[in-house]
């Protein structure tokens, strides 16, 4: 095991084959995440898998998906130059919030593990349910947009679940600003990594 896709692959498959909450029981197909492994920058984190993505196994593949593709076009990414994942990787029964303890098992043992063998420079999370697992708080409206850390010290950029657009279209502009921050939030990660790092071997 020496590679990082060799990792996400043996972590894959413990998931499609996890039954280690109640998820399990009402899932068609469990949803791992998708994107770049290899140098990734910044890895989407949703809520969990929807009804098309409990079908194809992929995340945010419905009307969201399509959206979030757009959204990222336009902010220069594409999405096999990032990672998407979900909070829990399996669909909570009829779309529903997933619950304190589907969270916290799913979280400790799969979307912790992604991110400490993918190590991104951003995580990026979409929605309240993300915003609130990494930090605590859930008031979109005061965090939307504001660089801050996840609870591991990663570089954290909070924004809109795209799904929040079709109740309200005024999000779609918050989101798609949001999202248009990206490049240059990571330009000056990678920046400040270089300082540090010639801080470091200057002693
Ligand atoms: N909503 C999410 O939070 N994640 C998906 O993968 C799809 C819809």
């Amino acid at each position: 095991m020496n590679s990082k896709s060799d990792a996400m692959k043996e972590l894959d498959e413990a998931i499609l084959g996890c039954h280690l909450c109640k998820l399990a029981e009402g899932r068609t197909n469990a949803v791992p995440g998708s994107g770049l492994v290899q140098n990734v920058e910044v890895v989407f984190v949703g809520e969990g898998p929807g009804r098309n993505e409990d079908r194809e196994g992929k995340p945010f593949v419905g009307a969201g998906g399509k959206l979030l593709d757009e959204l990222l076009r336009n902010a220069g990414l594409d999405r096999d130059q990032v990672y998407i994942t979900n909070i829990v990787k399996c669909r909570p029964p009829n779309n529903r919030k997933p619950e304190d303890d589907e969270v916290e098992t799913c979280t400790s043992t799969y979307l912790e593990r992604q991110l400490a063998i993918l190590k991104p420079l951003l995580v990026c999370t979409l929605g309240a349910t993300a915003l609130e697992y990494f930090t605590g708080k859930n008031k979109m409206g005061e965090s939307h947009g504001k660089l801050t850390k996840t609870k591991n010290g990663i570089p954290l950029l909070p924004t809109y679940h795209p799904a929040a657009i079709f109740r309200n279209q005024s999000y779609r502009e918050l989101l798609q600003e949001d999202l248009k921050t990206i490049p240059e939030v990571l330009t000056n990660l990678k920046k400040a990594s270089r300082q540090k790092q010639t801080t470091l071997t200057s002693y």
